[in-house]
């Protein structure tokens, strides 16, 4: 199984891909600089080397980065939109130049204007920032929201519409990633074993399981439709420790990246959930599974 978590690469790129070593993970994410800053620098080649080098010799894969915070290819301010299309750019590029499986990103918020318009802002906003770029071992994921606000993404239906319309527009693969946290406060109950087959099935039917890679585990402080993106340690939020052994376990997440983002409040917080994790995972027996 793949089991990861979010780490720093303060200080040096190598150093986030050490500390999920450590931690007992065999995939991570990280952000390739600061999310909340518009300002970002290529990481130097020698960097980017040593980072291929350590993943090769420990099998450390995916390896996903989350773009920052301050990108929102949905907004109706032109100048935030245009920052944006520099940014995500950027991202792409530096995803490229370090390896980098996936990217994750938030669709974004189209503030006091329709879904429908701010989804049309962002595929056109990804053309324009793809033009002409060789990025193709990326694939931009879509992430799922809590639903707060005007943000984009918060129902399966959304994300789905947001592919079909940027799909053979750029020069790279498109799907999605899901977070736990964000799908139980956006309203779909996976705490219970009903609503998780359900969301499942779903997922499956709208987006297509194939085209899920990654699936971001967190436990939620909010309440179930709380639309609160309040990110718990494993079994500390409304999930709780039954819910992630079902989401862990079920026969349609089998092939999943499951990447933690869980605060560390306390040190050791984030070996903690790893272990967490680990612990609630079924040994599988090696049997064929028929393909679908
Ligand atoms: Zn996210
Ligand atoms: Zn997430």
């Amino acid at each position: 199984m793949r089991i990861g978590i979010h780490t720093s690469t303060s200080g040096r790129l190598v150093n986030a891909a050490v500390k999920a070593k450590e931690l007992g993970a065999n995939c991570f994410q990280i952000f390739s600089a600061s999310p909340r800053m518009w300002r970002a620098v290529m990481p130097p080649r020698e960097q980017t080397d040593e980072m291929r080098t350590y993943r090769e010799e420990h099998g450390l894969a995916p390896l996903v980065i989350h773009d920052s915070y301050l990108i929102n290819l949905a907004a109706p301010d032109e100048e935030i939109r245009r920052k944006s299309v520099a940014a995500i750019r950027d991202e792409l590029l530096r995803a490229a130049a370090i390896g980098a499986e996936y990217l994750v990103m938030h669709p974004g918020s189209a503030k006091d204007d329709t879904v429908e318009r701010g989804i049309g802002r962002i595929a056109d906003s990804l053309e324009e920032a793809a033009r002409e770029l060789e990025v193709s071992g990326v694939t931009l994921l879509f992430e799922n929201t809590a639903g707060a606000g005007a943000t984009i993404g918060r129902t399966l239906e959304e994300l789905t519409e947001l592919r079909s319309k940027v799909e053979g527009r750029v020069p790279f693969g498109v799907g999605f990633c899901l977070d736990t946290c964000h799908l139980y406060a956006s309203g779909f109950d996976i705490a219970t074993e009903k609503g998780l087959n359900e969301t499942l099935a779903d997922a499956g039917r709208i987006l297509g399981l194939e085209r899920i890679p990654v699936i971001h585990v967190n436990d939620s402080k909010g309440p179930l439709a709380s639309r609160l993106d309040r990110h718990a340690n494993i079994g500390e939020g409304h999930i709780g420790l039954e819910g992630f052994r079902r989401i862990l376990n079920h026969p349609d997440l089998a092939e999943k990246a499951f990447v933690l983002e869980t605060p560390i409040d306390q040190p050791g917080d984030d070996q903690r959930n790893v272990d967490a994790l680990k612990s609630l995972c079924r040994k599988r027996r090696t049997t064929t599974r028929k393909s679908s």
